[in-house]
This record gives C-alpha cells, sequence and structure tokens, in this order.
C-alpha cells in the first residue's frame, strides 16, 4: 500500500515536471502565447475560491500545486516578517523592507496587487508566466527570489535586499560617469540580459529604477522576468509607465519586439551614464517621442570613439540592423569599447566595482528616497481596500483550512 502511494506520489511529481517544462517553452513563443488556446490554458485564477492549479515559487524552483496545499507548500506567510520601511513603489505595489522574524535576515518584499494585475484581459496568465520565467534564475546580477506567496489580495515576492541605491541616484549626483565606471556597469547589466536572453526571457523595460547597486558596488537588476505591458490601470498608460526616455522605437510605435529592444535599453543607460541625460532627452514627451523614431542621437566627442560606435550600434532605430541582432550579447562582449573587460572575471564579481557605496549595514537606507522611507508601514500595508480583503481572507480561510491566510489585524497596525 505504502509502496503504491510512493510511486503515485513519484508519478504526480513527474507529471508535474513535465508540466513546467510544457508550460515554460509555451510562454518563451510570444507566438503561440497569442493563440486564444493557449491563453486559455494560462489562465490565472479569478476567483480565489476555487481550488485550481497554481504556479508557486521556492528557492528559485518552480512548483505546480494544489491551492488547498498552497500554505503548506511555501510555508511563509506575510506575519513571519517584520515590515520596517517603505522602499520603494513600483507601478503596480510596493517594496517594503522586511526583516524575517525567526532569522532576523532582511529581505526587500514586494507586494502586488492581485486587483491591479487582474484588471487587464492578457493578465490572466501573467502569475503563471512570471513564475514559469522566473525558473532558476540565479545570476551574480539579477535580484533573488527566496519566495513568493500569496493572500486573496495580494502576491508577495520576497527578494534580497539590495541596499546600495539605484545606480541612477548615484549619477544624479555625479552628473556623468567616467568611462570605466560607466563600462563596468554595462558590462554587468549586458551579462544579465545575456543571460536571460539565452533563457528565451526579454526584459523589455530596463529602466533605471530597476537597475540598483548592492552594498559593494555590484549590479542588481530587480524586477526581471514580469511582463508588464497591460498592468496599468488604462491601456494608454501601460506601454508608457513609469520612465518613457528608454522606449525603444518598436516599443514605442506597438510594434513587435524582440530581445533586440534590450540592447537599445542599454544604449540607453549607456549614453545618459556618458552624458548626463538620456538619448532623444526632452522636457516636452511628444518632442522627445518624435525624436526616438526620427532622430540620429547626438554623440558628442567628449566620449571615446569606441564609445560613440558602441552607442551607435545599440540606439539603431531598424532593430534587425542593432548591435546583438544576430549573436546577442556575444556581439556586445567582442566590441571594442569593452576590450579592457576580462568577462569570466566579470561573471565571477572578481572585477573591483569602481565606487562602493557607503552603507552602514543592512538597516541603512541612506540611498534610498526619503518620499518613501519617511512613509509609515502600516498603511502601506493595511489601507481600506486590504481591510476589506482581510475580512474575505478570514472567510476563505474557513473553506480552505490550511491555505488562505489573513494577516492578523494587530500585526499589521
Ligand atoms: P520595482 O517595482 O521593482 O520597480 O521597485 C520599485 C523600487 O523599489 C525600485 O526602484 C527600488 O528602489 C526598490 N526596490 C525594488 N526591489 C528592491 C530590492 N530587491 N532591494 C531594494 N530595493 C528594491
Amino acid at each position: 500500500m505504502k509502496t503504491g502511494k510512493r510511486s503515485f506520489i513519484a508519478f504526480i511529481k513527474e507529471r508535474k515536471m513535465g508540466l513546467n517544462d510544457f508550460i515554460q517553452r509555451l510562454v518563451s513563443s510570444p507566438h503561440i502565447c497569442q493563440h486564444a488556446e493557449v491563453n486559455n490554458f494560462m489562465k490565472i485564477d479569478e476567483h480565489p475560491n476555487e481550488d485550481i492549479e497554481q504556479a508557486i515559487l521556492r528557492d528559485g524552483q518552480l512548483y505546480l500545486t494544489s491551492r488547498t496545499s498552497l500554505a503548506e507548500e511555501t510555508q511563509i506567510k506575510p506575519s513571519d516578517f517584520d515590515y520596517l520601511k517603505i522602499i520603494g513603489k513600483g507601478s503596480f505595489g510596493k517594496v517594503l523592507l522586511a526583516r524575517h522574524k525567526e532569522t532576523t535576515n532582511y529581505y526587500a518584499v514586494k507586494v502586488l496587487q492581485k486587483k491591479i494585475i487582474m484588471k487587464k484581459k492578457e493578465q490572466r496568465h501573467i502569475m503563471a508566466e512570471r513564475s514559469v520565467l522566473m525558473k532558476n534564475i540565479k545570476h551574480p546580477f539579477l535580484v533573488g527570489l527566496h519566495y513568493s506567496f500569496q493572500t486573496t489580495d495580494k502576491l508577495y515576492f520576497v527578494l534580497d535586499y539590495v541596499n546600495g541605491g539605484e545606480l541612477f541616484y548615484h549619477l544624479q549626483r555625479e552628473r556623468i560617469f567616467l568611462e570605466p565606471r560607466a563600462r563596468f556597469y554595462a558590462a554587468e547589466i549586458a551579462s544579465a540580459l545575456g543571460y536571460l536572453h539565452a533563457l528565451h526571457i526579454v526584459y523589455r523595460d530596463l529602466k533605471p529604477e530597476n537597475i540598483l547597486l548592492d552594498s559593494s558596488g555590484h549590479i542588481v537588476l530587480t524586477d526581471f522576468g514580469l511582463c508588464k505591458e497591460g498592468l496599468e490601470d488604462n491601456s494608454t498608460t501601460s506601454t508608457f509607465c513609469g520612465t518613457p526616455e528608454y522606449l525603444a522605437p518598436e516599443v514605442l510605435q506597438k510594434q513587435a519586439y524582440d530581445r533586440t529592444v534590450d540592447w537599445w535599453c542599454l544604449g540607453s543607460v549607456l549614453y545618459e551614464m556618458l552624458y548626463g541625460l538620456p538619448p532623444f532627452y526632452s522636457r516636452n514627451t511628444a518632442e522627445m517621442y518624435h525624436n526616438i523614431l526620427h532622430k540620429a542621437p547626438v554623440l558628442k566627442p567628449n566620449v571615446s570613439n569606441s564609445g560613440r560606435e558602441l552607442l551607435e550600434g545599440l540606439l539603431q532605430k531598424d532593430r534587425t540592423k542593432r548591435l546583438g541582432s544576430k549573436d546577442d550579447f556575444l556581439e556586445l562582449q567582442h566590441h571594442s569599447f569593452f576590450s579592457p573587460i576580462n568577462w569570466d572575471d566579470l561573471m565571477a564579481r572578481k572585477i573591483t566595482p569602481p565606487f562602493i557605496p557607503s552603507v552602514s549595514g543592512p538597516t541603512d537606507l541612506r540611498h534610498f528616497d526619503t518620499e518613501f522611507t519617511h512613509l509609515p508601514v502600516s498603511g502601506s500595508l493595511l489601507n481600506s481596500d486590504s481591510l476589506a480583503v482581510t475580512n474575505s481572507v478570514r472567510e476563505a480561510a474557513g473553506a480552505f483550512p490550511g491555505f488562505s491566510y489573513g494577516p492578523p489585524v494587530d500585526h499589521l497596525m
């Protein structure tokens, strides 16, 4: 009997792994993803009271599980953490500094409102897509995801806490970076993008606020693998949320895009590091869009020839002619601008960073915007909306013992 049960469990495990791989292949082919049937298959749960299969993630591994066993699988819940500060706001949620009560380790906990994610039709597959895309993603310059879990109304992502500040916080203070420093950051970003591309993931909207420095001065990209398109409340803002300066022409024109979109964004980041402003910048947004689509980037001679040549290659409007369109990251690695970089050393984090952020410890928030860090934490988690949902979570908890979890109100207070 016991052997039978064990082999049944092994069989289920095998099937789940097969399904994982299958879904991974599905979501990495955008054209297949658009099929109505595939879309249907990838639907995420709009009815939290239904017991359906869910994709959840633990230690970078994807698990498909039935919702009733979710709590047991993740074994982690919002009340396991003390929430200390708000450290950032994304377009669909907040990022908080949190301390795990038991281990006292610090994490950045990203809290996303399901409601916002679900508002759009295309969002049905976002959760599954995100989870699948994040499977086994490990890279020295990509933020590490430790756990993800959910309550009825929110998704929680427990990430490495990166406290060297946003790269552009430092850039703003110094106006421009000298070439060796800009090269170091561009190389670390490029290697992270190349790694994602090798996994068939397009980062798509690399932007200043997603490029962080860790306490030793290395790059950490946050928010990879999440297709943000459509996460906004209305479609006109969906493509242009956040900082619009780095939008590639094909994204701006809502045309098909591929991994070369990331090389355009890298070109924009590098340009801003070297010249102090994004390429095509104008205070008038319409004019900036016009410049992105129609104007050649202005490349003043205070940057080396190889630097300007690289920028020209990356900021090529025709994506089929863009640097990286043939051999992707390999083409960048071989570019003369990067000739001082030893790529093996870079990947091994052996290159000494040109700048070390001054942080005294994990709770040192000096590099975060006080606009966020002074916000009360309780207000961020316990707004009227989540209060209402907390009640509904309680109701749901009865229906699914062991899964649904409502953070106790007094804890949040
Ligand atoms: P996002 O929603 O990922 O754009 O995050 C919003 C802001 O929160 C970012 O601009 C960062 O300043 C901050 N942030 C995001 N992830 C982390 C992290 N892992 N560690 C520290 N700060 C973060």
